[in-house]
């Protein structure tokens, strides 16, 4: 197999302490399909403002572009608070997604078995739960332009723009439709297409690519007031749910809240696939912040950030055995009752950041070894 380099971009606050565990996680999954993995690490966010003025080095701008997949965990603290808007921790964050065109963001709502009463919704409603929101990224009405607060006669006018062009929204369906072939074959796109012609616009589109060629791929559309009723009433009718920048950002955090805690999300951010290498830029990372107020005690949850390897494997890497194995080791060592303090239930051992790192290594090799003899 082809060598792979990673570039880690740790960050603020738990990022390092998390990224640390997931690091091992890919060492591990190189290693045990026979790749060559090998790792840079760079500053981001505060820690580079520090280091550089910049939370965005140069330097760390043309490592991210010539790494196979970037790792990060996590900017922003309250040391930086008083920065100007320009060199935040958070800066850094969008102009890396930016530089990198990073237009697909994919976000995974899984429900451990273990942690089905950790919902706020009944454990039937959420047990098994396995779905992926696919969000467009870099357009809607967050970019549009008109954009601003005018004063208009006596009034201040507050506007924006929704806007998206035809190319923009088959770029994202087809993502959304390619992954859904790896999964259940099932893409809902999620529109306003009742009340505004961008998004009637979308969902013709959508519906012309997948008819154009994905028709082995069940596509369906909802509204998006609908959508978010159904994520409560019954999430598990998704399979791949494809919607804009907006409605993806409000869709995908209330997903993610029906599977307990942030300390267990992972995403990806995805740019244009290269013709001529088949590679494309690839980010991935936890769901959470920089959790200020636990970083450095060796208590921050790793799994998202582990998750957010698995994701690496399977999207940037192919390795979807190995991605399995991720799954599966997390699944055992929480059915073993090992949690971290956020997800502590009675009855279960409380780990650190680094023994559950341990757990869930010492969980691949048993997997594996399984594999091995059968
Ligand atoms: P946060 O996600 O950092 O923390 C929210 C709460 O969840 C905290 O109580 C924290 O202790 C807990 N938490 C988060 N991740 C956890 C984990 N892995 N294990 C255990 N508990 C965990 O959000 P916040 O407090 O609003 O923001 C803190 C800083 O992070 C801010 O500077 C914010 O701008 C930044 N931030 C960064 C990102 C990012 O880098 N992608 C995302 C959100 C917030």
């Amino acid at each position: 197999m082809t060598a792979r380099h990673i570039l880690l971009l740790p960050g603020d606050g738990i990022g390092p302490e998390v990224v640390a565990q997931a690091k091992r996680i890919l060492a591990w999954a190189g290693s045990h399909a026979g790749a060559e993995f090998t790792f840079s690490e760079a500053l981001i966010g505060g820690a580079a403002y520090d280091e550089t003025g910049n939370p965005l080095p140069a330097k760390t701008l043309a490592l991210a572009k010539a790494a196979d997949a970037i790792l990060l965990g996590a900017v922003g603290g309250p040391k930086w608070e008083g920065l100007d808007y320009g060199v935040r921790p958070e800066r850094g964050l969008l102009a890396i997604r930016k530089e990198l065109d990073l237009f697909a963001n994919l976000r995974p709502a899984m429900c451990f078995e273990a942690l089905a009463d950790a919902s706020s919704l009944k454990p039937e409603v959420i047990a098994g739960l396995d779905i992926l929101i696919v969000r467009e990224l870099t357009g809607d009405i967050y970019f549009g332009e008109p954009r601003g607060v005018t004063i208009e006669g006596n009034h201040r006018v507050g506007r924006n723009t929704m806007i998206y062009a035809d190319w923009e929204v088959t770029r994202i369906a087809r993502v959304a439709l390619d992954l859904a072939r790896a999964r259940n074959s099932a893409v809902c796109s999620v529109d306003k297409a009742n009340v505004l012609e961008a998004t009637e616009m979308w969902r013709e589109e959508v519906q012309k690519l997948r008819d154009a060629e994905y028709s082995d791929i069940t596509l369906s559309h909802m509204y998006v007031d609908n959508a978010a009723m159904q994520l409560v009433r019954n999430p598990k009718q998704f399979d791949v749910m494809l919607t804009g920048n907006m409605f993806g950002d409000i869709l995908s955090d209330c997903a993610a809240m029906l599977t307990g805690s942030l300390g267990m999300l992972p995403s990806a951010s995805l740019g244009e696939t290269d013709p001529k290498t088949n590679q494309r830029p690839a980010l991935y990372e936890p769901v959470h912040g920089s959790a200020p107020d636990i970083a450095g005690q060796d208590i921050a949850n790793p799994i998202a950030a582990i998750l957010s390897a698995g994701m690496m494997l399977r999207y940037s890497f192919n390795m979807d055995r190995e991605a399995a194995l991720v799954d599966r080791a997390i699944a055992d060592v929480l059915a073993a009752g090992k949690r971290t303090a956020d997800i502590m239930q009675p009855g279960s051992t409380q780990l650190g950041t680094q023994a559950m790192g341990d757990a869930i290594l010492e969980a691949l090799t048993t997997l594996s070894n399984q594999q091995k003899v059968a």
